[in-house]
Order: structure tokens, then C-alpha cells, then sequence
């Protein structure tokens, strides 16, 4: 049969019956790359993938838990959505909630989304209301108004919404045949670090796979509440996406870490942007920047001598997952920032193949 989408495909995994009307637009089944570089720039035995969520439908992880979170909000009879978003939240429920005929409700933090979400949130005809406030503000907004009126929650809150996220772990470990040995990965309101911990332990606990990954979580310097512990008012940071400071979930991340004895680290501005350009110019591979958090952390950890002692062979190399949580196209003013604008020349044939080196 051809592919239904990330309830159809894990069902008997995932908190569904017969009566649950599946609102999806075909999420998940996305790539894992392996680098060609990247890999063998941590070592000889050293593989790593890429798992690249931004070819989800609305160019996010987003979708994997809205599909499941809309569908069980439409069965529920329900007729609206709501959310607080960085931007990523917003698109994906948007699209959703139009598949499933409903109302959707965005708070968005006043000038801290990028251009593509808002766009998308937009054209989707969700109701766009810009919060003078950070993430934080509108997500507590939000909790009271979902509290008070009849109005589905659509952030990570909501538990569906992990339970359709952890999808993205059973893929990684149906492709792989079993759990790699590190999983990196972005974290802000880290309800994505939850879903995919809860997704490896429990395919763990019915003898899909053998072992467990480390779970290494990476937040920006300027919104790293969990490694700081304490939280950030003010967080700040270009990865808009990440630019949390009391993240929702953070109890939970925590207990990923430690149960998996990984750990959880912040990465600079400077290096994030470093990773999203490696990933573009070495590897093809457009994200946007809370996604290059992941690759930024390894490069990290591996510039400060993390896998020194790691000791691949040919028969077991060592696997590394890194998910790119996002599409590059999400935040095409950080692209053009970061590297040269095009040189215009006159329309003379002489200058042009003088300029491209012939
Ligand atoms: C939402 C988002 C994150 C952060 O995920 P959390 O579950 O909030 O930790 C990272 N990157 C992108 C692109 C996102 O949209």
C-alpha cells in the first residue's frame, strides 16, 4: 500500500482507534543521510546521520505530533485549535486544522518568527495574533485561554503530540535495524528530546532494538535554561526556534538525559551558524538554524575530545544520529545575512566570463 502517514504506519503504537478520524498530510517517512564528510571528519568507524525533517509537509518535525494531536482533537468533536509558537508550531497547525475543517489560533511572539512560518501560518488562514511578549509569554497565555474556553491545545503540552513525535525514532531504528549509539539533537521547549527518548524506549521494551541511544541535547547560549538551570527571561538567540527560556518540558529532557547518561549542552550563535553553513556548503543540505544546533553540539563535543576513546571497527561502527528538526527555506533572510550577496555586473559577455574564472 501506498505510504498514509505516521498513524497509519506506527497504529499500534500510538493512542488511535477505528473511531479516530486520521487528519494527515503523509508526515514522516523522511530521509536519514548518511554524511559523506561530516562522519569522516569525527573519525575512522564513525557514521553519521542526518535526519531530515525539514521534507516534512510544512517543512518541520511539527507535523508528526499535529497529525496525531488535530486528529484527536477532531474526534473529540472539537472546533478550534490554539497554540503559542516560534514559528514552527504555528505553520504546521495551521495546515492541519485546515485538513480537518477547523478554526486555528497562533500566538506568536512579536518580531521573533521567521519570514517562511509566518507566511505559512498566513496563507493557511490561521488567526495571527503577534504577542508584545517572548515564547514563554505566549505559551502561559495560552495554557490560561485553553483552561477557560473551548479550545484545543496544540503545543507540545499536549501529549499527543509527543506520542505522534516519538514516530521519528521508530524510522530512524526501522532503517538503521536497531538504535544508533548517540542521537543529537535541538532543544527548546523539548518536547522533541522527550518524544524521541519515549520512542527508543519503548520500541526498546518490545525487542525492536537491543540498546539505547545517548540522548545529547543542545540549546542556544542565550536561551539555555536546562544547562544553566535556571530560568532564562529574557532568552536570546538567532535560532528563533529554540529561543525558549522555561522550557514546557523540561523536567522530562532532564530524564532523558540522565536515563540515558547523555547529556545536555549549549552552543553559541557563532557556532550554530558555523554548522548551518558546514551542512549547506559540505553536505548539500539547507536547514534552518535551530536545526544546525544539532550538528554544532557534535562538532563541539568532538572538537573537545568527546569521542577520542570511542572504538569503531568496521563490523561495529559507531552510529550518530543528528536531527535537522527544520527546512533551511523557513529563514531565507538568516541565508542571505550570512554569506556575500550576489556581485552584479553589466550585461557584457567579456566581464561575466572574466568573473567566473574562464
Ligand atoms: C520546535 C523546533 C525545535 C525545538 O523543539 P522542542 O521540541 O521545542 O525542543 C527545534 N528546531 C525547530 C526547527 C523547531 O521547529
Amino acid at each position: 500500500m501506498n505510504y498514509q502517514g505516521v498513524i497509519n504506519r506506527y497504529k499500534k503504537y500510538l493512542p488511535v482507534t477505528e473511531a479516530t478520524p486520521i487528519i494527515t498530510l503523509l508526515e514522516g517517512d523522511t530521509p536519514l543521510i548518511l554524511t559523506k564528510k561530516l562522519g569522516p571528519k569525527i573519525g575512522e568507524g564513525i557514521e553519521v546521520y542526518l535526519k531530515y525533517e525539514g521534507l516534512n509537509p510544512t517543512g518541520s518535525f511539527k507535523d508528526r505530533g499535529m497529525t496525531l494531536a488535530v486528529s484527536k482533537a477532531k474526534e473529540k468533536g472539537a472546533k478550534a485549535v490554539i497554540c503559542a509558537s516560534t514559528g514552527n508550531t504555528s505553520a504546521s497547525a495551521a495546515a492541519y486544522a485546515v485538513c480537518a475543517g477547523m478554526k486555528c489560533v497562533v500566538l506568536i511572539p512579536k518580531g521573533s518568527i521567521a519570514l517562511g512560518k509566518l507566511a505559512q501560518a498566513l496563507i493557511h488562514g490561521a488567526q495571527v495574533v503577534a504577542i508584545d511578549g517572548n515564547f514563554d509569554d505566549c505559551l502561559t497565555l495560552v495554557r490560561e485561554i485553553t483552561d477557560k474556553y473551548p479550545i484545543e491545545l496544540v503545543n507540545s503540552l499536549n501529549p499527543y503530540r509527543i506520542e505522534g513525535q516519538k514516530t521519528a525514532s521508530f524510522e530512524i531504528c526501522d532503517t538503521l535495524g536497531d538504535a544508533p549509539e548517540y542521537h543529537f539533537i535541538p532543544v527548546g521547549n523539548a518536547g522533541n528530546i522527550t518524544a524521541y527518548w519515549q520512542g527508543y524506549k519503548e520500541y526498546k521494551d518490545m525487542g525492536k532494538i537491543t540498546k539505547l541511544p545517548k540522548m545529547c541535547g543542545f540549546q542556544a547560549e542565550g536561551a539555555a535554561p536546562i544547562v544553566r538551570k535556571k530560568i532564562v527571561k529574557d532568552p536570546q538567540t538567532i535560532a528563533t526556534a529554540i529561543k525558549i527560556g522555561n522550557p514546557a518540558s523540561w523536567k522530562r529532557a532532564e530524564a532523558a538525559r540522565d536515563e540515558s547518561t547523555g547529556l545536555i549542552d549549549l552552543v553559541s550563535d557563532d557556532e550554530i551558524i558555523a554548522a548551518y553553513k558546514y551542512l549547506a556548503a559540505e553536505e548539500g543540505i539547507f536547514v534552518e538554524p535551530a536545526s544546525a544546533a544539532s550538528v554544532a553540539g557534535l562538532l563541539k563535543l568532538n572538537k573537545q575530545g568527546f569521542f577520542k576513546n570511542a572504538k569503531p571497527n568496521t563490523q561495529n561502527p559507531i552510529r550518530i544520529i543528528c536531527v535537522l528538526t527544520g527546512h533551511g527555506l523557513k529563514d531565507p533572510d538568516r541565508a542571505i545575512a550570512s554569506i556575500a550577496e550576489p556581485q552584479v555586473l553589466p550585461k557584457d559577455l567579456k566581464a561575466v566570463v572574466k568573473e567566473i574564472g574562464f
